[in-house]
């Protein structure tokens, strides 16, 4: 054997590694033969492993030893992968895809376990406090992550609408979307605890689509039951949250107007919610925002003032609208730079054409501070929280 940086030569014949072994790294086989034998060369041969192919990792991803035997069938040119080459990118994969490699670990242990010695031994990490932790966590998971997708085929994810309030006359203005997800045993559930879930996999798609559908049906109604009573006011608008996942989708941008053309709603009438974390995709934002605008879709940036984008987004993309986050809200009461930060940003704002929402707003007092500073539009349990479509319908016709 010898040994050039990372690859290792084995003339035909030689031990790579033996049972029992410390699993201490993987080898891709960059030319000739490999052949796994139960015990060692005089035992049964398991099977063969030629160029192109991986040999060891097993024992390196769960960290156990080597449970066959590897010998050179033929002249052999192996490169070594480092352990933590390994293990780190296990490590910072996706909760569920670590639960399923180690789940087909523990299967594949299993169903050889008659052919492979000390194998109790190397089950030792399988069975581990930690190991059982992880696994009931990504069990959890992928359970939860069902049921998500059941509940969206049943029709279990709903929308709730918070109205959004003119502030200087008080009428309402618009409403935002806000998804929820009626669990036949743990009640409503919120969207912080299933929007994660729904983004690591692909069913934030799926779900946005219908998010959007609804939204845009209901909007239709709502503007129905208001024409009823007062035609004099402007369109109803409609707030949308969507997600990096959604805006990278290929087909999500032809699928929402399509959505928007069956109801009829028009397209200025509907405002896509977008977080100052997304930012950080910058080129894929702009298209996305132009491909709006050329439409007529209207876009808020969402949370303003949390981020870490600050300034130069504003500079650069073109909002129509600021919704300030309910951070500098609350602490209009105990922090007077919130006051002051507030005027400047509602300034600022007006004098770049976007308008301006303050959201969580939970008092009285909030709600006329942020009126006399010409805070367009308010949101927030003070006025109203988010309700169903009855309940909407009926405070619209009131
Ligand atoms: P967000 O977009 O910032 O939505 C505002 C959240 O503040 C909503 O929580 C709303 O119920 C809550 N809120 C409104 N007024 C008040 C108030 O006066 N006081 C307090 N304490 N809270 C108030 P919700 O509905 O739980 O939504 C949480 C987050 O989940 C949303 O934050 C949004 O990021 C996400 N989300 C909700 N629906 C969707 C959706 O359809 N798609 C996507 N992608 N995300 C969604
Ligand atoms: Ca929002
Ligand atoms: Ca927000």
């Amino acid at each position: 054997m010898s040994n050039h940086s990372n690859t290792i030569f084995f003339s035909k014949g030689d031990l790579v590694f033996k049972v029992g072994d410390e699993a201490d790294c993987a080898y891709i086989i960059e030319s000739g033969t490999v052949g796994l034998y139960v015990d060692d060369q005089t035992g049964s041969l398991i099977t063969t492993l030629n160029s192109g192919e991986l040999l060891g990792e097993m024992g390196v991803i769960d960290s156990s030893m080597r449970l066959v035997s590897a010998y050179a069938e033929s002249d052999l040119e192996l490169m070594q992968i480092n352990k933590t080459q390994i293990t780190q990118r296990l490590q910072n994969s996706d909760p569920i895809i670590r639960t399923l490699m180690n789940v087909l670990l523990k299967r594949i242990r299993n169903m050889t376990q008659p052919n492979y010695r000390e194998v109790r031994d190397a089950n030792k990490t399988i069975g581990s406090n930690e190991h059982n932790l992880n696994l009931t966590e990504g069990i959890h998971k992928i359970r939860f992550e069902k049921e998500l997708f059941q509940a969206l085929e049943n029709g279990d994810v709903v929308n709730v609408y918070q109205p959004m309030v003119n502030l200087d006359q008080g009428y309402i203005a618009g409403f935002e979307a806000l998804s929820r997800w009626k669990h036949p045993e743990k009640g409503m559930i919120s969207p912080f605890e299933f929007i994660t879930l729904a983004e690591e996999s692909d069913l934030i798609v799926t779900m946005g689509l219908n998010i959007f559908d609804n939204a845009c049906r209901q909007l239709s109604e709502f503007q129905r039951a208001r024409k009823t009573y007062d035609f004099k006011l402007p369109d109803l608008f409609m707030s949308i949250n969507v997600s990096m996942a959604q805006l990278s989708d290929a087909y999500f941008f032809e699928r929402i107007k399509q959505i928007a053309e069956k109801y009829k709603v028009k397209a200025r009438n509907i405002k896509i919610e977008i977080t100052e974390s997304m930012l950080a995709e910058y080129g894929l934002v702009r298209r996305w925002i132009k491909d709006c605008h050329n439409y007529g879709f209207k876009i808020s940036l969402d949370d303003f003032g949390t981020g870490y984008s600050g300034f130069q987004h504003l500079l650069e993309l073109d909002f129509d609208s600021l919704k300030i986050d309910q951070a500098f809200i609350r602490a209009i009461e105990s922090n007077p730079k919130s006051l002051i930060m507030l005027e400047v940003i509602t300034e600022m704002a007006k004098r770049l054409g976007m308008s301006i929402v303050a959201e969580g707003i939970e008092n009285l007092e909030g709600a006329e501070t942020l009126a006399s500073m010409g805070v367009d539009f308010g949101q927030g349990y003070y006025f109203f929280k988010p309700m169903n479509s009855e309940e909407i319908i009926s405070i619209l016709s009131r």
